[in-house]
This record gives structure tokens, C-alpha cells and sequence, in this order.
């Protein structure tokens, strides 16, 4: 941690800094220079915030000098990354929406969301044909099979494809197949080995927040990734553990600004992991592109009574369509980029 001084601050200010840094254990160590005095303090340095520094009379300015991540940093990479998802831009002044189901089952339920998916006005769809499920007895996804399916519904409406990889012996397959954004699920944010692979190699990846994830292990995930040659990473919040037990996850809003600050790279919202409910999306939805979200990953299925896996979460192609009108709706005042679409936004909303 350095703690730089105006160039006006007087002895006293300089020695309440010293002070408060010896405080908390730690040595420190002063520059003069022809400008100004720089303060730098040596020792477990993570006692120490900027906060406590920079509203100090004569402090200019406060910064820890080492950050755990640096090819994900924003210190490193001033200007947003946008990740070209096979022709659709994320991260740039566009919102995008990401949708279907949350698994892959039939032929028919594929070509069906894929439809709906793009009636919408969705630029990319989401599938699990891999699922990570709580017990070994539930639905397990259908494996390849279910990439066939889901290669052939989204070609059919041109949308890249988004599918979650579990298995790093599935890479070769996931790479046959043309998989177009290959998912790390909450539960593998820190599976190393599989952050290496994929790190090799150029296809976009989503790294979802471990659900008990801090924000710095998050970006430490990523930069697992980064470090391999893979800078193609998109951060998708999708809801934390808490005590809290009314919903299934509590969306982290906060942690959109913070990525935001903390990464040049795009963040999206998953608001269908984080409520578990249905009738909790929208407002989720909502919340995170007025956050400054780059875009959301929603589960929809043509008809969710049916879905073999979350159910519960699942809008249907009418609810998907008015969500990514409201989304639109607030991206427009949210987004540099001002009207996103050709749409007259206030027809359409009404017309849902
Ligand atoms: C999913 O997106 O289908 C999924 C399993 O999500 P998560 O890893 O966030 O639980
Ligand atoms: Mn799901």
C-alpha cells in the first residue's frame, strides 16, 4: 500500500498518516521527493484500505500496489472488452439476452425454444445437454446427444450456442460440435484444471460466481483462464448463499458495479438461478441492467409446466418476450448506446 501526499500537506498531516499505519502493526517507509511524499507501508498490508487513507487531511491519493489478478484487472485494461460471441458483440453498448431452457431434452422442445428464443429477440441461446445436479438420481442432461440437438434447433435460427462443460474430457466434443460459448457452472468456479483447459482455448467462456465465491476469488478464477491464452471471459453473476431461505439464491447486485470497476471484461446476470421462481425474474432481470449488466442468462421453455429440470424458473415464450422489452426499455437509458433496437419501444410494450 503507498499513500501519496499533496504537494501542499503539511509535517503534522504527514505524521497522523505515519501514526495510523504504525497502528496497525506496520512499518513505514517515506519518500521525499521534488513534488511530493509518498508513504509506502511494509508488512501484512492487507489490514490496511484505501478508505481509511483517502479522506485523510493531505492525502492526494491511496492505492494497494499489488492486485492478486492482472490480465482480468481494469488497471491493466482501461477501455471494456467486447467478446465477439461468433458475430454477436457482448460488452459493447448493446444489451444482450441469452435464453432457452434450462436443459436440453427433445428434438422438438429445442426447435420449439430456439423459435421462441429469437421471436424474442434473444441474439444467443443457453442449453445444458451436461447437467450438474444435486442428486445422482435426477436427470443428468442428455449428454452428446443433447449437443447434436442443440447445434441443429440453434442453426436453424442462427444463435450461437451457449452450453455448460463439466467434464474436461468433454472438450473435444464440445469443440466437434461447435459449441460457441462453453458455460463453467457455479459449482466448477474453482475447478482448476478446468480453468487451465479451457484457458487454452479461443471460445468464449462464461465463468459463473461460485455460490460462495468472494469477488477477488472470482477474478482469480478468471484470470486462471486469462493466464492460458483465453481472454474471451464473460462473468456471470447468478446469485450467492445466504441465510436467507425465500429464494433460491440472493442476486448480488452489488457485485455488477464492483466487477464493473474491478474488470475490463463483459458481466452478465443469470436472475433465473438467483430467485428460482419465476415470478421473481423479471425484477431481478430488471435490477441488474439498470446495475449496468451487459446482458442476462435466462432459462425459458416453451412450456415450463413440462421442463425435466427447474421448472420453477422457467418463463415461458410470452414472459421471455415482455421481459426483454422492459430490459430494452431500461438498457435504453442505462447504455451509452441510447436506443438499442429499431423497435418503437413503447408500441411493443404495450403489444406484450
Ligand atoms: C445452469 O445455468 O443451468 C446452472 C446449472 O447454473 P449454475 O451453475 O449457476 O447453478
Ligand atoms: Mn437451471
Amino acid at each position: 500500500m503507498i499513500v501519496v501526499m499533496n504537494r501542499n500537506a503539511t509535517e503534522q498531516q504527514l505524521e497522523t498518516v505515519l501514526q495510523k499505519i504504525r497502528c496497525f502493526g506496520l512499518e513505514a517507509n517515506i519518500s521525499r521527493g521534488a513534488e511530493r511524499t509518498i508513504i509506502g507501508a511494509i508488512g501484512d498490508v492487507r489490514k490496511l484500505d484505501t478508505g481509511m487513507f483517502n479522506l485523510m487531511p493531505g492525502v492526494e491519493q491511496s492505492m494497494h500496489i499489488v492486485k492478486p489478478y492482472k490480465i482480468v484487472a481494469r488497471e491493466w485494461h482501461k477501455d471494456s472488452t467486447i467478446i465477439d460471441i461468433s458475430g454477436v458483440p457482448l460488452g459493447g453498448e448493446r444489451l444482450q439476452m441469452i435464453a432457452g431452457p434450462c436443459s436440453v431434452e427433445t428434438r422438438q422442445q429445442m426447435d420449439e425454444s430456439a423459435m421462441h428464443v429469437r421471436e424474442a429477440g434473444c441474439r444467443l441461446m443457453r442449453g445444458g445437454a451436461f447437467k450438474p445436479r444435486s442428486s445422482p438420481y435426477s436427470f443428468q442432461g442428455q449428454g452428446v446427444d443433447g449437443l447434436a440437438m442443440f447445434r441443429t434447433a440453434a442453426d436453424k435460427q442462427g444463435l450461437p450456442m451457449v452450453t455448460e462443460l463439466m467434464d474436461v474430457r468433454m472438450l473435444d466434443t464440445f469443440m466437434e460440435y461447435g459449441v460457441d460459448v462453453i458455460q463453467i457452472g457455479t459449482r466448477n468456479m474453482q475447478n482448476f484444471d478446468l480453468l487451465k483447459e479451457v484457458g487454452r482455448l479461443k471460445t468464449p467462456v462464461i465463468l459463473k460466481r461460485g455460490m460462495s465465491a468472494t469477488i477477488s476469488e472470482w477474478l482469480m478464477a478468471a484470470e486462471y483462464i486469462a493466464a492460458g491464452g483465453n481472454h474471451n471471459i464473460i462473468f456471470c453473476e447468478r446469485g450467492i448463499r445466504t441465510f436467507e431461505t425465500a429464494y433460491r439464491n440472493m442476486l448480488d447486485v452489488t457485485a455488477i458495479p464492483v466487477l464493473k470497476k474491478e474488470t475490463h471484461l463483459p458481466v452478465i446476470v443469470d436472475p433465473s438461478h438467483a430467485g428460482g421462481k419465476a415470478w421473481m425474474v423479471p425484477a431481478l432481470a430488471r435490477a441488474a441492467v439498470a446495475a449496468g449488466a451487459d446482458g442476462l442468462l435466462v432459462e425459458m421453455h416453451p412450456r415450463p409446466v413440462e421442463a425435466w429440470c427447474d421448472a420453477d424458473q422457467a418463463l415461458n415464450p410470452q414472459e421471455l418476450r415482455r421481459l426483454c422489452l422492459e430490459v430494452e426499455a431500461i438498457a435504453v437509458l442505462v447504455r451509452p448506446a441510447g436506443l438499442q433496437n429499431d423497435v418503437p419501444l413503447e408500441v411493443e410494450i404495450r403489444a406484450a
